[in-house]
């Protein structure tokens, strides 16, 4: 009898699943396990956020393998003694498993492949989190793209949408020793700051494939007009099921050309379908220049003169205290459930690194904490296009403005008042800028700005005009 072992990292899904497909058809055993070992993702151990999420998604996956016959064989420790450990005790002769892209994960697997491989194990990765490999795309000059429609119109071309792979009906799984429990590995946070997290998420594939059929069913129809505005549910909400792979962006792509066969309302589709572009582009992006988690992607904002390090107004900003409305809510809809809104991102952002001038890094690791969807690639990708450091990076002179991009996309103010229940009495001409109203915001107790946003964008501009050329 021959016993692979699937080894899961971040594609935490039966279907659709590459290296599991391939296991349960070369093999007449699979051994489905997990390793947790975060010290090996260092410097960027996945935060507080990301193990909840984690601590969910695994016992979702487990119970889906026990409906099957098998179960989630959990570990912990140094990655390459727990596979050979396992090879040992289970005798199986191949692992398999999907391919990661963060630098320190890649260097990691590429000596595990090979210590497996010396040893005369059938060791092999796939390709399950991307449309394509982050190398598959490249410019005339078969360099890697710094701008995002190149990059997109020559994958879009590309593209070939086929249909996902099914999950399996039985997994025939042989006898292993216990592991440890989930409750173990001590995923949870002992502070329970995630209490309206279940409100809000549902780990697993079976929440990833509800999310996709919500989204399919509804608001994709008015997705490019409706993502922008925070307060509706106008995105798919898909990041952290994507991210943790519990479904593939392949799985996406066919329901979105599903749609069409079903005579849905296609309009939203092809924009939605460039979003999942921008995920690609970022793993693109990361791939190509692993330096940029720690560092400017634009050299020339090396010295780029930022403010000293603020750990009042750093603290602020974390804890939506700024006395910007729309950026404290934002910071407050992320401390509440883990998530905030893509246009809201880019404005606290913006806030952060232009009006405050602090190091675009000091925001990427609190959203690398806070975030249930961090992913090294995107959030990367994120900080350095908004600070102005990053690839296709928007022109240094074009500074949000925080009152105008709030009256724009929050017209009512629902979002602020959703999320700053003091500003609730506040008319929607004053809920941006309450401090017009100076009596008003003294009785609700919210605070007056941290700044003043007219001469802090110009220290901000004279700042970009330094570095810009
Ligand atoms: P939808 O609008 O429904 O989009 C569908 C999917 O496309 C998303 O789930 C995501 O996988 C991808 N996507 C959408 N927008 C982007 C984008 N701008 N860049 C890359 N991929 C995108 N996204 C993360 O997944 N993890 C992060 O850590 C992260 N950090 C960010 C930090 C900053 C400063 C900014 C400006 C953006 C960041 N984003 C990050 C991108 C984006 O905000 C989220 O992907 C999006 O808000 C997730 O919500 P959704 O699934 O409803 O998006």
């Amino acid at each position: 009898m021959s016993t692979a072992i699937v080894w899961f990292r971040r594609d935490l899904r039966l279907a659709d699943n590459p290296a599991f497909a391939a296991a349960m058809k070369e093999h007449d055993a699979v051994v489905a396990l997990y390793i947790h070992a975060p010290d090996e993702e260092a410097p960027w151990r996945p935060g507080s956020a990301s193990h909840w999420w984690l601590h969910h998604s695994l016992a979702a996956l487990d119970a889906d393998l026990r409906k099957r016959g098998a179960r989630l064989q959990i570990e912990q420790g140094a990655s390459l003694d727990t596979l050979q450990r396992l090879l040992k005790s289970t005798r199986a002769d191949a692992v398999y498993w999907n391919r990661l892209y963060e630098p320190a994960v890649i260097e990691r697997d590429a000596r595990i492949k090979q210590h497996l491989r010396d040893a005369g194990v059938d060791a092999r990765s796939f390709n399950a989190a991307l449309l394509f490999e982050p190398w598959e795309i490249a410019t005339g000059s078969d360099g890697p793209y710094r701008v995002f429609t190149p990059f997109w119109r020559k994958a879009r071309a590309r593209l070939e949408v086929r249909p996902p792979l099914s999950a399996p009906r039985r997994i025939p799984m042989p006898e292993v020793s216990a592991g440890y429990s989930l409750d173990e590995l001590a995923l949870l946070p002992t502070i329970r700051w995630d209490s309206e997290f279940h409100q809000v998420w549902h780990p697993g594939e079976a929440g990833a494939a509800k999310a996709l059929r919500t989204f399919c069913k509804g608001p994709i129809a008015d997705y490019a007009a409706a993502r922008d505005m925070p307060a509706q549910e106008g995105t798919s909400r898909l990041s952290p099921h994507l991210h943790f792979g519990e479904i593939s962006p392949m799985q996406v792509a066919w329901a979105l050309q599903e749609l069409a066969t079903n005579a849905q309302d296609t309009a939203g589709a092809e924009p939605y379908l460039r979003e999942i572009g921008w995920r690609e582009f970022s793993h693109h992006l990361l791939f190509h220049f692993p330096q940029t988690p720690q560092k400017n992607l634009n050299p020339r904002f090396d010295h780029f003169p930022w403010a000293a390090d603020d750990e009042v107004a750093l603290r602020r900003w974390q804890r939506g205290r700024t006395g910007i409305p729309i950026v404290d809510a934002g910071m407050r809809e992320l401390w509440e459930t883990g998530y905030m809104h893509n246009r809201v991102r880019m404005l606290v952002a913006s806030f952060l690194t232009k009006h405050l001038r602090q190091h675009w890094l000091h925001g990427a690791r609190w959203f690398w904490d806070t975030l249930v969807d961090a992913d090294l690639a995107n959030n990367t990708q994120g900080w350095q296009w908004t600070a102005g450091s990053g690839a296709d990076a928007a022109p240094y002179f074009r500074i949000f403005n925080p009152v105008t991009q709030g009256e724009r996309f929050d017209k009512n103010g629902d979002y602020v008042r959703r999320w700053i229940p003091n500003l609730r009495e506040f008319s929607a001409k004053d809920i941006h800028q309450p401090w017009r109203n100076p009596d008003a915001l003294r009785r609700s107790g919210y605070p007056a700005p941290i700044v003043d946003l007219a001469s802090s964008r110009a220290q901000a501009l004279a700042a970009y005009r330094e570095v810009s050329g």
